[in-house]
């Protein structure tokens, strides 16, 4: 989409299974001593342990964004692919972003930009069929491989009807103490954006959120914690302010923090030229020694006063969204 790399956010998030987890392995193995659904295993610094893949997690991440800007859309624009939506539904054929274009196998090939402007908020952020993700998530890996503790669980699927066992007895590996650390990585994000993710990453760590196998039922509650934020700027330099060689748009005080709408030339892409918000108090950019713009949050108060920040911005394209301004 972007050609350059103008920004680019990295948060560490800590995961803590709150009781039972399972993330089950693709397929049963044939050593009949373990359980019928297995947790997913890898081998990490040399030996065999339970991980949580990044792609269940981006998954879960995105699902949970797409509801939280589901219950802010008005009915009459969700239902209408010709209107700026904040979220589609990538299952519902009528109107999934993705959909639009494979039912009418249009030739969009070199219109980035059309592509952009009619897909969702949602899309922007983690990607369609035509619009590469800007988001990406490492799988998690145990911080102490000796704290992971697994249990085997029995089940027994009932038939909804005769009330009889239907499947099973089976047996199932839970995950229920262990801390899992992985990262997620935006490149060129809006302002806005941030704020979507930050309020699905606010609802795991207030364990709203549920991960992996049996999420009705209970299983998978997690206690999750962005412990570190850093921002980068790879095609910028910093002297008095934050700007991108070549672009005439006026550049940042170090002391905001600058969304991808700051950088992008024209109006195409419809991103907003105010796109930054002032760091938390005694929060700066600076050069490291490469001459790198960077900056790295690890306290708890700050980055929560950042999320702050971020989330105003979201709430602003609700309300143009609301008000059909979008
Ligand atoms: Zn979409």
């Amino acid at each position: 989409m972007f050609k350059q790399l103008y920004n680019e956010a990295t948060l560490t998030l800590r995961i803590e299974p709150e009781g039972p987890m399972l993330i089950k392995a693709g397929e049963g193995g044939a050593d009949p001593t373990r359980p019928d659904m297995e947790f997913v295993r890898t081998i990490y610094q040399g030996r065999e342990t339970i991980y949580l893949p990044g792609s269940s997690l981006k998954g879960v991440i995105r699902a949970h964004c797409e509801r939280l800007a589901r219950t802010v859309q008005p009915d009459d624009v969700a239902g209408e692919l010709s209107k700026r939506r904040l979220s589609c539904d990538p299952l519902h054929e009528k109107i999934s972003c993705s959909q639009q274009w494979e039912k009418e196998k249009e030739d969009l090939a070199g219109k980035a930009e059309e592509i952009y402007r009619r897909s969702c908020f949602v899309c922007r952020l983690f990607g369609n069929t035509r619009l590469a993700s800007r988001m990406r998530v490492t799988d998690a890996y145990p911080d102490d491989p000796e704290r992971v503790k697994t249990e085997e669980r029995n089940g027994v699927a009932i038939d909804r009807v005769f009330g009889s066992v239907a499947v099973g007895p089976f047996n199932y590996e839970v995950a229920t103490s262990g801390t899992f650390t992985c990262r997620i990585q935006v490149r060129n994000f809006t302002i806005a954006q941030l704020g979507l993710l930050a309020l699905a990453l606010r609802d795991f760590e207030m364990q709203r959120v549920g991960v992996g196998f049996a999420k009705s039922r209970g299983l998978g509650m997690v206690k999750a914690c962005v412990t570190e934020v850093a921002f980068r700027y790879p095609a910028c330099t910093l002297k008095e302010t934050l700007t991108l060689p070549g672009s005439n748009k006026p550049g940042t005080p170090p002391t905001q923090l600058a969304g991808a709408g700051k950088f992008i030339p024209g109006e195409s892409y419809g991103l907003d030229d105010g796109d930054s918000i002032a760091l938390p108090d005694g929060v700066v950019l600076t050069a490291d020694d490469w001459g790198e713009p960077y900056v790295t949050l690890t306290d708890d108060a700050q980055i929560k006063a950042l999320w702050r920040e971020c989330v105003k911005a979201w709430r602003q394209v609700v309300e143009q969204v609301v008000g059909g301004r979008w």
